[in-house]
């Protein structure tokens, strides 16, 4: 805080707080290093294409990519998954084909299939969630259909932290011929993510969940799967060939990144990767799982508290207290210098599943530690206290 208190941000969930590399990495290449890429005939473009093409190595690297053609640079998650929608599923989507969300998905992982239901005729089917709160695999596999030709869910709740078994969920998809799309904005941040061992057909996160810069984003997909997809905005780079006649394309990934790129948050993205790395996202999981069930622990001896999400929580907590709405408890914690979520999370038909209007959420980062949730608990009990 400016006035040196200490603050207590339990909103990584949202966006990630980001280490010095991250905003040094920014600030080199958007000053002493900054040049255009793909284009210059120029040494420091030259140069700064050669970096934003190795932090696309990096990224493949990270994720356990064969290769990195399969790594597009998008704006974020919600753009990557819309890119998918638009040229995957326009082109193998048709009417009578279904596609299977769950109850907990966010609003990113619902509205681009329903845009492209009404566009195709396509049906959306809803995976309900088990009494704790998890992706019911024994109800999607009674949903598959030879028809379903997408499973769409996300890897970890942003509600509620529900961890889901990716390598299960592909292999039902995959028994009736469907493609499985994982929603990992929240694993990245907290998981070891290799797409091999995941069997994922398609995987997209945001960089700024994951200590890097708002603005980039990956979408990763199959190598073949993204030589059949059509190219999905139209402009520079994304051609091979262009003439009044006919255009052709280049190939993936630049397919898919047409115009001058995120230059400088691609750039980033591979600091805050470093970063990660460096600290092994076994230990992170580790570290925000174990916070994540003391708050859980502390909160159930509280009066009036009720609990969302499986008991295994990855880092995040979702909560209602009795008769306080969660805005309110969100205002009163912010004069304490504690920082929560409160609302739908992006996340409304869950909400209706959970029959609130709203929960407080809280949700853990490398930084945080236990004065974080000792916080917490102190704000809440004023809150009580307030609410009588
Ligand atoms: N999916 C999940 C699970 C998320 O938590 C979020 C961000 N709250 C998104 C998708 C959308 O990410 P972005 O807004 O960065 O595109």
């Amino acid at each position: 805080m400016p006035d040196g208190a200490p603050w207590h941000y339990l909103d990584t969930a949202a966006t990630a707080q980001k280490p010095q590399a991250v905003i040094d990495a920014m600030t080199h290449a958007l000053g002493r290093d900054y040049a255009t890429v793909h284009r210059g005939v120029y040494s420091r473009s030259a140069q700064m294409t050669l970096a934003y093409e190795a932090a696309r190595k990096r990224v493949a690297d990270f994720i356990g990519a064969k290769s990195e053609n399969e790594v597009v640079f998008v704006r974020g998650a919600t753009e990557a998954i819309n890119l998918v929608a638009q040229t995957w599923g326009v082109t193998q989507i048709g009417p009578g084909d279904r596609i299977v969300l769950s109850t907990l998905e966010h609003h990113s992982n619902i509205v681009p299939w329903q845009m492209l239901a009404e566009r195709t005729g396509a049906q959306i089917d809803v995976c309900p969630l088990t009494e704790d709160h998890r992706i019911d695999l024994g109800a999607l596999e009674a949903l598959l259909t030879p028809r379903t030709r997408l499973v769409a869910l996300a890897h970890v709740s942003n509600v509620l932290g529900s961890v889901l078994d990716a390598r299960v969920a592909a292999d039902l998809a995959h028994s009736v011929g469907a493609k499985l799309l994982l929603d990992g904005c929240q694993a990245a941040p907290r998981m070891v993510l290799d797409m091999a061992a995941l069997d994922c057909d398609f995987y997209a996160f945001s960089g700024h969940k994951l200590y890097g810069p708002t603005g980039v984003g990956v979408l990763w997909a199959r190598e073949e799967i993204l030589d059949a997809m059509p190219p999905w905005q139209g402009g520079g780079s994304m051609i091979e060939r262009v003439t009044f006649e006919k255009t052709t394309y280049a190939p993936p990934p630049q397919r898919f990144e047409a115009g001058t790129p995120m230059i400088t948050e691609v750039i980033a993205l591979q600091a805050a990767i470093d970063y990660v790395d460096a600290l092994g996202p076994e230990a992170l999981f580790a570290h925000e799982a174990a916070l994540a069930t003391t708050l859980r622990g502390e909160l159930r001896n509280l009066n009036s508290v009720t609990l969302f999400g499986p008991e295994d929580s990855a880092g995040i907590v979702s909560f209602a207290l009795q008769g306080v709405h969660p805005h309110d408890l969100g205002t009163i914690l912010d004069e304490e210098n504690v920082a929560i979520r409160a609302g739908h999370h992006c996340a409304q038909p869950l909400m209706d599943h959970l029959s609130v209007p709203a929960t407080a959420r809280a949700s853990f980062g490398l930084y945080s530690d236990e004065s974080d949730i000792a916080a917490l608990l102190r704000g809440i009990e004023r809150t009580q206290r307030i609410f009588g």
